[in-house]
């Protein structure tokens, strides 16, 4: 599998604060990666060193295969970014925003524009201004732009960012489709992670700045499996029982004292039937399926030990 972007210890730093440190991040072509990480660290400065939008103060970014800079520039030519504000001029149509990037890409034919307003499903209000559009609107003409060109290649920070429920959805069948009938190649950064769960097949997770991990949707899948929730009576002696007598020591204490045991195997009795013998209640007892939000908290805790 080709590597779209493949990074060695790349770091940026601004005057006071380290934003990328030492990230080794690889895309492969044909994936839809998730970027995944707390406000601040470091997700869009990531996207704008790949976009060329800012510049590493050390590390090595490779993009479609080449490390040299004016290359890359050229390169960069096979890529639509969306980030921060989809940039468009509010005096102007959605067609004539399109018109306006088609030829400042250099891209011939206005064909290229209708084809993509249709894909974007923008196409039926296109003489509408920049300034009268709904927030999904502006996002859908944002990915219209950024899809100018036919880009192999498309970064996107917080694309479904405000958009409501049905706007979700349209945007993530549109990249679905992108990415599975044009073969676009998609990074996506984004908060909400229900969403990231149903469309990236890769994800970074990102820590101040740090890649914690990175990791296949699949792998993630299999890794994650299934937990056993447990609410005690006294939380604190039944996790020295499941470390002391269960050898047991893969798991989680949440906030509210619920315990997370991860992979509890076959008979989950027996942790009840521990918790008995030792005079401890049970208040509550429930398997459950991992999901992205517990694995990225998981995660976090890990670090936090291991910090
Ligand atoms: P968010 O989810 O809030 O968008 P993020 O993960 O995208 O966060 P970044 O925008 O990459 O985070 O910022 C990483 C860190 O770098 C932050 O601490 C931020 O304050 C800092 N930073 C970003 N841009 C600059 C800049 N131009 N000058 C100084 N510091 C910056």
């Amino acid at each position: 599998m080709e590597n779209i972007i493949e990074t060695k210890n790349l770091t940026k730093q601004y005057k006071d604060c380290t934003a990328l440190e030492h990230a080794d991040i690889i895309v492969q072509r044909g994936e839809i990666y998730g970027l995944i990480g707390a406000n601040g660290a470091g997700k869009t400065t990531f996207l704008k060193l790949v976009a060329g939008q800012s510049f590493p103060t050390k590390g090595e970014l490779m993009l479609f295969g080449t490390h040299e800079q004016k290359e890359q520039e050229r390169q960069r030519k096979r890529t639509g970014v969306i980030i921060e504000q989809p940039g468009f001029y509010p005096q102007l149509s959605i067609e004539q925003n399109m018109e306006y990037y088609r030829i400042q890409k250099g891209i011939p034919g206005k064909r290229a524009i209708e084809e993509t307003l249709k894909l974007v499903g923008l196409w039926d209000v296109r003489k509408k201004k920049g300034k009268t559009l709904s927030l999904g609107m502006k996002q859908r003409l944002g990915l219209g732009i950024a899809l100018i060109g036919e880009p192999e290649l498309l970064l996107l920070d917080e694309p479904i960012n405000g958009l409501d429920p049905a706007g979700i959805i349209e945007i993530r069948n549109l990249l679905r489709r992108l990415n599975q009938e044009k073969h676009i190649t998609i990074v996506i950064s984004s908060h909400i992670l229900s969403e990231l769960e149903q469309l990236a097949t890769t994800y970074g997770f990102l820590e101040k700045g740090h890649l914690m991990e990175q990791i296949s949707a699949r792998a993630l899948q299999e890794k994650c499996g299934n937990y056993l929730e447990m609410k005690v009576t006294d939380t604190e002696r039944f996790t020295v029982l499941l470390e002391k007598q269960m050898s047991h020591d893969r798991y989680l204490v949440l906030e509210d004292g619920t315990v997370r045991i991860f992979n509890p195997g076959q008979e989950v009795e027996r942790y009840s039937a521990a918790a008995g013998k030792n005079g401890i209640g049970i208040l509550s007892m429930a398997m459950k399926q991992c999901t992205l939000e517990d694995y990225y908290m998981n995660l976090k805790e890990e670090g936090k030990k291991h910090a």
